[in-house]
């Protein structure tokens, strides 16, 4: 028994206390050492693996970076000066690498992560989801930590979909939409708001969870179509009159994104209180044949190399003609849909062979020719890749000195 003046503590105790301090101590300090990375690391590090959208990594990066360097408790803060958050919105074509972007940054910066639709959101009081329920998504992905998740990264996708539409009469989500945006407003900008556990396993005795929104960074996107229109009708009427300068939006040439002023969203639909509460804007481009023929074969985790290792796990080399490397994003851009049209292309080349590999031990290199794309769009044409079987080391060494140059 340890005895102080008035209270006393016994051995058990008193090791457990420790032990209890040198655990605060040591997350406490992981965290300290934990260097916050500076937006050219961060920007570096998203190079690995989203291809181009230089402009939204550099605002992301600079987001990021201030967002966590104001939520750090080892800077001194000046109490005086309040640092008001900074939430991002992010608009462009679909396919495009946003959510892709958002998710690898709080990989970076190893945070939660959500991904929600803003079109699943409903008013309180309607049937849906409310907007409480993104932030239970961001505790369950955080293992029920809501200390993480208040530090946590939510992306709300398709947030366009959310705007007043003044002009159809046919569009259901003209009101709630609106009340959505309403609804988003608190928990942007930062309030203590009571979460429902849906599946109660997590929190069995606790009816509400309270987390705290202000340190949360909240990432908004969506392709906005048809905001380019409202950009240029608001640039071209700005030049008409008597010697006014012709700034006529297209013959600027670059992106018309980057003449975006918060009024053009808010003729768009989205109300003004809403954008005051993403204060960063940023956008991605739509992705060029090279981007996507970059996307396909160089990034850390680039689609063919996940599936050359899919196919290494069973002994099997998977090669690409480049024709066929050619042909597939040909296809893709011809598409529209960005990256995402690359894996379902490449995935339906690859399934029948998939289905065969795991039960033929005798295959050693599959090599995807142009004509294996080809058949995509033509479905009576059956073509099967080109197959190479278990041959003698020099049978083998002759047939691959043909296949040169393959990917
Ligand atoms: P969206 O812009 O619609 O959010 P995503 O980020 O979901 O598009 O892109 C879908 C997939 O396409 C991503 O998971 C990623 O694999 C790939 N992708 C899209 N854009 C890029 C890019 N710029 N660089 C690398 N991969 C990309």
């Amino acid at each position: 028994m340890v005895t102080g003046t008035g209270v006393n503590i016994c051995d058990g105790c008193h090791t457990l206390c420790g032990e209890i301090l040198k655990e605060e101590y040591d997350h406490l300090e992981k965290i300290r050492l934990k260097k916050l990375p500076t937006p050219r690391e961060i920007t570096a590090h998203l190079d690995q693996y989203v291809v181009g959208q230089k402009e939204a990594k550099r605002a992301l990066s600079v987001a990021v970076y201030n967002h966590y360097k104001r939520i750090s408790p080892f800077i001194l803060k000046d109490e005086a000066v309040e640092i008001a958050k900074s939430n991002v919105l992010l608009l462009g074509p679909t396919g495009t690498g946003k959510t892709f972007l958002a998710q690898t940054l709080a990989r970076i910066m190893d945070v939660p992560f959500a991904i929600v639709d803003a079109t699943s959101l409903t008013e309180a009081g309607y049937i849906g989801e409310d907007v409480e329920s993104i932030l239970l998504r961001l505790i369950q992905n955080a293992d029920g930590d809501v200390e993480a998740a208040q530090r946590g990264i939510i992306y709300i996708d398709e947030i366009d979909k959310l705007a007043r539409r003044q002009d159809s009469a046919s569009l259901t989500r003209d009101v709630s939409g609106e009340g959505v945006q309403q609804g988003l407003l608190k928990i942007l900008e930062g309030t203590t708001a009571s979460v429902q556990p849906n599946n109660g396993r997590k929190h069995p005795k606790q009816e509400f969870i309270q987390i705290d929104t202000s340190n949360i960074l909240f990432i908004a996107s969506g392709a906005f179509s048809g905001l380019e229109e409202v950009v240029e009708e608001r640039l071209n009427k700005t030049s008409v009159g008597f010697g006014a300068p012709i700034k006529k939006a297209k013959s600027i040439g670059t992106h018309i994104f980057k003449q975006l002023e918060t009024e053009d969203l808010h003729k768009y639909g989205m109300i003004p209180e809403f954008i005051g509460r993403l204060p960063i804007i940023s956008f991605v481009n739509a992705l060029s044949v090279d981007d996507l023929a970059h996307i396909l074969t160089e990034p850390k985790n680039a689609i063919i190399k996940q599936y050359k290792q899919l196919f290494n796990y069973d002994n099997v080399t998977l090669r690409f003609e480049p024709e066929a490397i050619k042909s597939i994003v040909e296809l893709a851009h011809k598409r529209g849909n960005g990256a995402r049209g690359l894996r379902s292309i490449v995935e339906r080349i690859l399934e029948p062979i998939m289905y065969e590999i795991p039960s033929n031990n005798d295959i050693t290199d599959v090599i995807i020719t142009d004509e294996c794309v080809a058949a995509l769009e033509n479905p009576e044409l059956e073509v099967e890749p080109k197959i190479i079987y278990k041959l003698p080391e020099k049978q083998k060494s002759t047939l691959l000195t043909a296949l040169t140059g393959t990917i």
